[in-house]
């Protein structure tokens, strides 16, 4: 078992009345991590140690804000054999997702770094004789980050990275189900030389979790917040946020489909949803959830898709390598149980895997899915793939749009003109061609629409999430007044 501690004005800080909570290993239930129960009391103090950190940090030249995004990069990837261990323990997580979680979160540093020079403004023409006037990118202040478990390091990480990067201090909140992994985050951006106060940590008892993040959100330093997680959870703090006025970044559920259509190539298709659907066991945002298939050929994507499903081990990730290791919780098996008995019960097809005793879910896949079934809609969060058979262009685009959610998407077809129109028609924040719906990069604008959630993480786009653009005039002549 790990203890780990708070990161406030930095210092290494207990909750200041003592009180912690534990995080249990999924498949053994033992107890991976030992963690701070922050009270609001203590969510305020670190907000104020952001906020009084702020005024040195935001005027901090961007060259050696970049050095030490840069350093923090470093760190991270330095760290990586604890994430592995760290996730595994927490979470379950293979060491295939967490290699790769590490990598794209040094990525998302380092695209951070870069963009330290970029947080630029514009000279606009004023009708005023003599006035040079300026749109002024600027950093906002205190930035909340409220980060998941599923891809802890990158979606931590992302909470933090640009906005740091555009001159704000922050705190964030780590996941009660993974709270040493997140703290390794923070330990590398410790290590990296960040002033105090820059970066501050935060964990929270699961109860806590409403009041912790409301006092936060309240507290007039803080000027913006961004959430990653489910969009029942979306939902409160968009109104928490909309109470006190405070712009927020929304990333949450996802149920992704991806479309194959009749001039597809199947095999390729196959890989694609494969990746898509069981990397870290479908408990990803972009997890293909639908796979929306042209009955021409269907049969043909439905026998290689459920064999390369069946070839993919599933175990304990702390036992050796795994392309399945243990989904986070029982609540995720009940779920996941509930809705493969209820589509067999409304008539679809079970093609491989099936219902599972414990945290370890094989890859399982149904086929002829309904609108009248729990998966056509639901977002299943684990290793439960549904295929819905179309007939034409037509009904594909209807039935991919038929959901509430709209983050990621892909569209198969050789005809990539035919295939891009498609994708132009696909109500999602993301989609792509003859590629998987899992896919990021640091770059990139990311986020949804819908029940998605609303605001963009990523490259240039994150620099517009994290910052105030101010109007700034100069009056360079004497002003002419009417009186
Ligand atoms: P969750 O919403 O249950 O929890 C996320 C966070 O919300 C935790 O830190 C928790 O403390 C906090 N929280 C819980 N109750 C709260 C309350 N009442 N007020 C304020 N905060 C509260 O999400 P999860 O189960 O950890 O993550 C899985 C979900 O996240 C899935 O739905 C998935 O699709 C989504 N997700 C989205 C993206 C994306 O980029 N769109 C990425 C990863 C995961």
């Amino acid at each position: 078992m790990t203890t780990i501690s708070m990161l406030i004005n930095g210092e290494r800080r207990q909750a200041a009345d003592g009180a912690s909570f534990e995080r249990r290993n999924p498949l053994d239930g033992e107890v991976a991590t030992r963690a701070p129960a922050a009270s609001p009391a203590d969510a305020i103090a670190a907000v104020e140690a952001a906020h009084a950190a702020f005024a040195a940090w935001s005027q901090t030249g961007p060259g050696e804000r970049r050095a030490l995004l840069l350093k923090a990069a470093h760190a991270l990837e330095a760290r990586t054999g604890a994430f592995v261990q760290a996730m595994a323990r927490e979470t379950g997580a293979s060491a295939m997702w967490a290699g790769f979680n590490v990598h794209l979160a040094a990525g998302i540093l380092t695209e951070a770094a870069a963009l330290t020079t970029q947080i630029s403004g514009e000279v606009i023409p004023s009708d005023v004789p003599g006035s040079l006037a300026m749109g002024v990118r600027q950093a906002a202040g205190v930035v909340v980050g409220i980060a998941p478990w599923n891809a802890p390091v990158i979606l931590a990480t992302r909470a933090i990275a640009t906005p740091l990067a555009c001159g704000n201090t922050v705190v964030l909140k780590g996941s009660e189900l993974c709270p040493e992994t997140h703290a390794l985050i923070v330990d590398a951006m410790n290590e990296a030389g960040l002033p105090p106060g820059v970066v501050n940590f935060v964990t929270n008892a699961p109860a806590d979790a409403g009041a912790v993040v409301e006092a936060m959100v309240a507290h007039p330093a803080v000027r913006r917040v961004n959430f990653t997680g489910s969009t029942r959870v979306g939902r409160i703090i968009a109104q928490t946020c909309a109470r006190y006025l405070k712009p927020v970044v929304l990333e949450l559920g996802g149920k992704a489909p991806l479309v194959v259509l009749d001039d597809a190539d199947v095999d390729a298709a196959v890989n694609a949803a494969a990746f898509g659907a069981f990397a870290n066991s479908g408990q990803i945002c972009m997890s293909t959830e639908r796979i929306v298939v042209d009955a021409t050929v269907a049969d043909e994507f439905v026998a290689k898709f459920a064999a390369k499903a069946r070839s993919l081990p599933v175990g304990d990730p702390r036992e050796g390598p795994v392309v399945l290791g243990s989904v986070v919780d029982a609540s995720t098996v009940t779920r996941c149980n509930a809705l493969i008995d209820d589509a067999l019960a409304k008539g679809a097809k079970l093609v491989c895997g099936g219902r599972a005793e414990n945290t370890l879910m094989p890859a399982t896949v149904l086929d002829h899915v309904t609108p009248e079934m729990l998966i056509y809609r639901e977002e299943s969060f684990g290793p439960v793939k549904a295929v819905v058979r179309v007939d034409g262009v037509e009904q594909a685009v209807a039935t991919a749009n038929d959901n509430e959610f709209g983050l990621s998407s892909a569209v198969f077809g050789r005809d990539v003109a035919r295939a891009w129109n498609v994708a132009r028609r696909i109500e999602a924040g993301i989609c792509h061609v003859n590629g998987p719906t899992v896919h990021d990069e640091a770059q990139m604008p990311f986020g949804g629409v819908k029940a998605s959630g609303y605001g963009r993480f990523g490259g240039k786009a994150g620099v517009e999430a994290f910052t105030e653009l101010r109007w700034i005039t100069v009056q360079t002549t004497p002003r002419h007044y009417p009186f």
